[in-house]
């Protein structure tokens, strides 16, 4: 395999190196192997083309939190050290049949070698390829090649075409008959949230002690559609999900919030993220300014319960429905101790640093459990201000997270493994929801059969026709069957 893999980069290179830019190509791609190796060998990820996408639309803040010195030894050796040979070998001017002939010959031994290598090892090799074809894009560098290729060809078709309607036959329906107060919807998106931690779902540690205390509804068995946000966000919003996927129909499709949009809702997206993945194009958004709120915000990123600040605003000056997300931070990683204040600190000692490495197993699970323990005080909060507002809005909250996370299970940690052989971990998501009275009294809602649905094993799949089910808004695009509350009404 070393030998195939060799001459299939050898074969490669041989087509594009020509003598002026040799030098400048074979160091750069010497440098971001060093990089991908090290984050591969660190992390387990797979440089897939979702991986790569993920990779290149990070915000600048976020790639900062996966920097720091640990990884300089690794790239004194991976990269600095082939610089030093590639910077002393001396490349002579030829002539060019001679250069030619030179070419050809290496590209002729390279084939034999490449066949030769494969056909010693072909049984294993085509079993191996056939049962894990996600280890393909372990081979570096010719993985983040392909992919990050894959990633351009695909983001500039993306980009010509303009997003398909859905819903346009959208209206309010059935209960909206007979109701008299507007409702309010907060869609809570967790990120990196894991079910095995939730404490709602019966984890070891209580995490989610607030949420506790409410009358919350929690799915203890949901299935994300990704394992990284970039594929999960659009598809949870889309109305066909991971049941019949199409990574390139979901990217060019409006989303559940242009439905909502569509039958009157007003929509509003509050980010402390990466922004939407394109769910909310063309409605309004609200990226957190993060120099309006210190006490929340600092060094670039803001603890979650920024987002909760203006909402009242928000709510004031709302005419009719309104649906509000919030897009949050959560447990966003590998700095999970950035991601709560000083009193969430509970379980200690933790992780604190990005280096996970570095860290014992029990440190990063502290840290990444104190994350949680916050976000269930940002749902608390979220909740007690939506039941401030029961006397002129229904409200209820709808939280989910977007993926799960590895905290060093099977050598993995972070997320994005490809989702065909993702852990459990990477993949289960809490989700928990809260009702006010008035919203179960004026939508037929029952209770009780709902907590008996969330007992059954539920995905993101569900959530753009359940949302539909939820607010009573009817499209050609809902399927009844994936809709969690249609046999929950009274
Ligand atoms: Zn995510």
């Amino acid at each position: 395999m070393l030998v195939a893999l060799t001459t299939v980069h050898t074969l490669l290179l041989c087509l594009v190196l020509v003598r002026p830019i040799a030098r400048p190509l074979l160091a750069l791609l010497i440098v971001a192997t060093a990089f991908a190796t090290y984050y591969m060998q660190r992390f387990g990820i797979y440089l897939d083309p979702t991986m790569l996408r993920n990779v290149l639309k990070t915000d600048p803040a976020e790639a900062g939190e996966l920097f720091g010195w640990g990884m300089l030894p690794h790239l004194l050796l991976f990269a600095g050290l082939p610089l030093l040979v590639l910077w002393r070998v001396r490349l002579k001017p030829q002539r060019w049949a001679r250069a030619m002939a030179w070419r050809l010959a290496t590209f002729a031994a390279s084939v034999a070698l490449l066949v030769g290598s494969l056909l010693l090892v072909f049984q294993d090799f085509s079993a191996q390829m056939r049962n894990q074809k996600d280890v393909r894009y372990l081979i570096t560098p010719a993985n983040f090649i392909y992919s990050a290729t894959r990633v351009a060809t695909d983001s500039l078709q993306e980009a010509q075409a303009a997003r398909t309607p859905i819903g346009v036959d959208a209206r309010l329906d059935g209960y909206w008959s007979s109701r008299t107060k507007p409702a309010l919807l907060v869609l809570a998106i967790g990120e990196t949230a894991r079910a095995a931690n939730w404490g709602l779902n019966g984890y070891a540690r209580q995490t989610t002690p607030q949420l506790a205390t409410r009358d919350v509804i929690n799915f203890r068995d949901v299935t994300a559609c990704g394992t990284n946000t970039e594929t999960s966000l659009p598809c949870m919003f889309a109305a066909v999900g991971r049941r019949d996927y199409d990574e390139r129909r979901i990217r060019t499709s409006e989303s559940l919030l242009h439905v909502l949009n569509r039958a009157g809702f007003q929509v509003l997206w509050r980010d402390n993220q990466s922004g939407c993945k394109g769910v909310c194009d063309g409605l309004p958004t609200q990226q957190l300014d993060k120099a309006a709120f210190p006490e929340w915000c600092d060094g670039g990123r803001c603890l979650d319960e920024a987002l909760l600040q203006g909402l009242d605003t928000v709510v004031r000056d709302a005419k009719g429905n309104l649906v509000v997300v919030l897009h949050m931070l959560g447990n966003h990683g590998p700095a999970y101790f950035k991601r709560y204040p000083d009193a969430f600190r509970r379980y200690t000692a933790t992780c604190d640093t990005g280096e996970l490495r570095q860290c014992t197993r029990d440190e990063i699970v502290n840290a990444y459990d104190n994350a949680l323990l916050y976000t269930d005080h940002v749902l608390a909060k979220t909740i007690d201000f939506l039941q401030s507002q029961t006397s002129r809005f229904d409200t209820a909250l709808v939280y989910v997270s977007d993926h799960g996370e590895s905290l060093g299970e099977k050598g993995l940690y972070l997320h994005g493994v490809p989702f065909a052989i993702a852990p459990d971990e990477q993949t289960k998501v809490p989700m928990t929801w809260w009702l006010s009275p008035g919203y179960v009294a004026s939508f037929g809602l029952d209770t009780a059969c709902l907590k008996r649905a969330a007992a059954n094993p539920q995905t993101h799949d569900n959530l753009f026709h359940t949302a539909l089910g939820l607010l009573q808004v009817r499209a050609s695009e809902y399927e009844p069957s994936l809709d969690i509350t249609r046999t929950c009404r009274r």
